[in-house]
């Protein structure tokens, strides 16, 4: 059958009244209309119009591939497979085994807003398919040489319809096997102002990639392949699982990093997945993947969720790898935001950055037992047996006296007293105890499930920084300067929610002028700052004095403390302000009063700093994410000297 045989639209062939000219220079040619004398109002041909729509829903080759293979998703297909030539520009072929459609609905989907997903304005409120708009296949239409060619399981026979630039050129019967088969061939090429945007042949295959992974990450049951220029680029079976799916996609290097999210359900809503091991991160957010009902999603309450999970676990600059997956009422989420869909609006975004919060911190924490069962110290080279804790490494057995004391502990290097600026007076604070008792008083450790299994040997310090120790793997290296700004921050940490952090008293309170809103700010957090150790007396309208500070500042200048402090925890969001400010703000005050990198520390002092840090919450990185151990496997070494390939 030859010619446009169908209803209106652009199907109906009306002439293009700009020629090759297209979208972008249709606003062009609106302009000269506003001189004319005439009504300056006038509708769009519907030609036009797809051009328009074609322009926000595909905007490269890589958008045109999400578009056909999610409707292949949405069509119930087991496999999928996608050619592209020339990053996509030259082709775009999708087949897939899905539910076909009869020649009725094979010429109604070229029509703009015609879908078999939604049927009114009430169902956008509970989308439950990948596609919704009924707008993608008329609008890549309309910029390509277009080839549809489909046919249910049961039919006999299919139909193949083939569309230049909109029109309709042939509708016949097809003989393909069932499902479908949609090829784009010549993206834009009516559209010279846009293919002039589109990027080397090279950038726009690695959009396309990229693509099909985050497609096919989303739905490991069902089978990818993608050629490119005839090549395979990936092949991947039905996956029994999310971590099989990307341990196909991505190599078993990448899932040995990854820590599986313990599924987490609240209010309807269901999180699981998997995210990287503390110290796995990326510069970029490209391995940040979040999938939403299916569909791979950015949002800010996601990805400031998953940020506070990691909290202190994350370099600053650096991204986590995740792949996130939320399953959820259609209802609470609208994903009309945006003709490519991408993005979405949560109704009650606070509530799922914090179940993304607390899904993530599960993931890092349930890693922990693990790591220090495996890693469960015995120091010392006389003393390779049962690990045994002093009295002062349980808080709980000491006196208060002795504790407060025992807070003080960190700078085992004299502190020279003339470049200290706070000095005792009116809260007298004692000298930091020896760190090794004169007396030990061996308390057994609870003991870990499962018991004992490594120990590690001391060997040194390199270089006044990193001690180095022997372990069964090889070669264990810690930073005593990260590994003691961890334990200050997590003992500070567990003081602030309880009695407080101990202060010193300045010999000469500082005044602090302040912007309104910063005084309020401060007028806020006040009974915060106080248990965070720094005393602040109110002194005129936006005046503050600051007459203490907690025992281990030691700076030259308290009132820029206090500066950096709010300019750095002033924007955290409300609902989680409390606690990452006072959590924020030890970290800030701790790191700079722990061990300094050349402090020369004896052997037992090391001993208790590498107890005390397997004992933290996260040992494995400073409060600013820096590594704090780095191991050294014998494998590693012998790869080094050569003796293994
Ligand atoms: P939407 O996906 O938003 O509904 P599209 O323009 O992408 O809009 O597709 C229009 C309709 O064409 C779909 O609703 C669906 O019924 C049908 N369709 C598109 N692609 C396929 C396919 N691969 N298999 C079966 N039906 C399809
Ligand atoms: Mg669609």
């Amino acid at each position: 059958m030859e010619a446009a045989p169908f209803g209106s639209g652009i199907l109906s062939g009306s002439p293009n009244p700009y020629g090759e000219c297209g979208a972008d220079l249709w606003f062009e040619a609106l302009l000269a209309y506003s001189e004319w004398p005439m009504s300056r109002i006038h509708l769009l041909s519907e030609e036009v119009a797809s051009q328009v729509a074609a322009g926000e829903v595909v905007e490269r080759p890589a958008a045109v591939v999400k578009e056909l293979v999610e409707n292949s998703i949405d069509a119930h297909s087991t496999r999928i497979e996608v050619l592209t030539r020339r990053g996509g520009i030259s082709l775009i072929q999708v087949t897939d085994n899905g539910i076909g459609m009869d020649r009725d609905d094979a010429l109604l989907c070229l029509e703009r807003h015609a879908t078999s997903k939604i049927r009114s304005g009430h169902d956008l409120a509970a989308i439950h398919t990948l596609g919704f708009r009924g707008e993608a296949l008329p609008s890549i239409a309309s910029v390509s040489h277009f080839r549809l060619s489909t046919r249910e399981h049961n039919a006999l026979a299919g139909t193949e319809i083939l569309v230049n630039a909109g029109r309709i050129e042939t509708v016949r019967d097809g003989g393909d096997a069932p499902g479908t088969q949609i090829e784009v061939r010549s993206l834009f090429y009516n559209l010279p102002a846009r293919r002039k945007f589109l990027r080397t042949e090279a950038t726009e295959s690695s959009h396309v990639e990229h693509q099909l992974q985050l497609l096919s990450i989303a739905h490991p049951e069902i089978s990818f392949v993608h050629l490119l220029d005839d090549r395979i680029s990936f092949q991947l079976a039905a996956a029994p699982s999310l971590l099989d799916r990307i341990r196909d996609l991505t190599g078993p290097g990448l899932t040995n990093e990854l820590l599986e999210i313990p599924p987490l359900e609240t209010g309807g809503t269901r999180i699981w997945g998997y995210v990287g091991r503390i110290g796995v991160s990326r510069s970029t957010r490209q391995q940040q993947h979040c999938f939403l009902n299916g569909r791979a999603v950015e949002n800010i309450s996601l990805s400031q969720g998953i940020r506070e999970g990691y909290h202190t676990a994350l370099m600053k600059g650096q991204y986590p790898v995740t792949y996130l997956f939320i399953q959820m009422d259609p209802a609470a989420v609208d994903v009309n935001v945006h003709p490519a869909k991408r993005e979405v609006r949560f109704r009650s975004p606070s509530e799922i950055r914090e179940a993304v919060r607390e899904a993530v911190s599960r993931a890092l924490e349930s890693n922990r037992s693990e790591w220090s069962a495996a890693f469960r110290p015995a120091l010392g080279p006389e003393e390779p047996s049962r690990p045994t804790r002093a009295p002062q490494d349980h808080p709980s057995l000491l006196p208060p006296e002795q504790e407060r004391a025992r807070l003080q502990i960190p700078v085992p290097a004299p502190a020279k007293a003339d470049s200290d600026p706070v000095t005792s007076t009116e809260r007298p604070v004692r000298q930091p105890e020896p760190l090794t008792p004169t007396v030990p008083i061996p308390i057994p450790i609870p003991e870990p499930t499962p018991p004992v299994k490594e120990t590690f040997r001391f060997l040194g310090v390199l270089g006044k920084l990193y001690v180095l120790m022997e372990n069964s793997s090889g070669l264990v290296l810690v930073d005593q300067h990260a590994a003691h700004e961890r334990i200050l921050f997590e003992e500070m940490q567990k003081r602030m929610t309880t009695q407080g952090v101990p202060s010193q008293r300045l010999l000469l309170p500082i005044t602090l002028q302040l912007g309104p809103k910063d005084a309020d700010w401060i007028h806020r957090n006040f009974e915060l700052l106080e248990k965070a150790g720094i005393g602040l007396e109110p002194f005129g309208a936006a005046t503050y004095k600051i007459d203490a500070l907690p025992t281990f500042v030691k700076t030259d200048d308290p009132a820029q403390l206090l500066h950096d402090i709010i300019d750095e925890l002033r924007d955290t969001n409300a609902s989680s302000a409390k606690l990452r400010m006072g959590e924020d703000m030890i970290a800030k005050t701790v790191c700079r009063h722990a061990v300094k990198a050349n402090d020369t520390l004896r052997e037992p002092e090391l001993a208790r700093l590498i107890e005390d840090l397997l004992a933290c919450d996260l040992p494995y990185c400073c409060p600013h994410g820096r590594p704090t151990m780095i191991q050294v496997s014998y494998l590693e070494l012998e790869k080094k000297f050569g003796r293994k390939a």
